[in-house]
């Protein structure tokens, strides 16, 4: 799932695991948790994510092989989350994949506008990563509704980190929505409106390519 910082993608693609029962693969979950545990790799990667600067992609092509590699997601697939995120991503992925592809590469839209204001407002789980904002805080005192954890502002949520993190966007990241609509892989979704109903059109793009897979 492509789309810039704010457009939703973690709490959709949360959403399109539990509907497909599908492993959720976000690289920058597992970054974060590398980089709370302090592995090397988590001490690597702490300060890019802090400066809202992208790791290097040899580090995060080496990080989803590992994944990718693991026993679910040979079974049943995933959805990938927040990668690819360059070029370089995007063509490392297809080689890990090869003889095989990705099935759908879903290009969440929201305006440049929406995003800023949606990222200032967001608070996030320390412990399970569930998502809140100023105006859908949870239930009690900031304290997560799933797991209990406490709920936060994400370090990379400040303005001059969010700023850094769009303008990497349009430059590395936009030019993979042509790259794959140029493969006949790419699903353009409105990300405005309800979670329900953006999760409603993307469900729909999904089982639409499969069924036409299948004829
Ligand atoms: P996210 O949770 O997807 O917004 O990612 C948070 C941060 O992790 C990003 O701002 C980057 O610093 C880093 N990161 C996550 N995924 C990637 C990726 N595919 N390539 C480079 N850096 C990434």
């Amino acid at each position: 799932v492509l789309g810039k910082q704010g457009a939703g993608k973690g709490t959709q693609c949360v959403r399109l695991s539990r509907h497909y029962v599908i492993p959720h693969i976000s690289t920058g979950d597992l970054f974060r948790t590398a980089a709370a545990a302090q592995t090397p790799y988590g001490k690597l990667v702490e300060h890019y994510i802090a400066e809202g600067e992208l790791v290097p992609d040899d580090v995060v092509i080496g990080v989803v092989a590992e994944r990718l590699a693991e026993d679910d997601t040979i079974r049943k697939g995933f959805v990938l989350d927040g990668f690819p995120r360059t070029l370089a991503q995007a063509e490392g992925l297809a080689e890990l994949l090869a003889p095989d592809d990705l099935d759908l590469v879903l290009d969440l839209e929201i305006p440049k506008e929406v995003a800023l204001a949606r990222l200032s407002e967001r608070r996030v789980c320390v412990s399970c990563g569930t998502n809140y904002s100023l105006s859908r805080p949870p239930k009690f005192d900031w304290t997560c509704d799933i797991c209990g954890g406490e709920v936060v502002q994400r370090e990379d949520d400040s303005e001059e980190a969010i700023r850094r993190r769009l303008m990497l966007y349009e430059e590395e990241t936009a030019p993979l929505v042509a790259w794959y609509e140029e493969r006949g892989k790419l699903a353009v979704i409105d990300g405005l409106g309800e979670p329900d109903e953006v999760q409603a059109r993307m469900v729909a793009a999904i089982d639409a390519a499969i069924r036409s897979r299948h004829q």
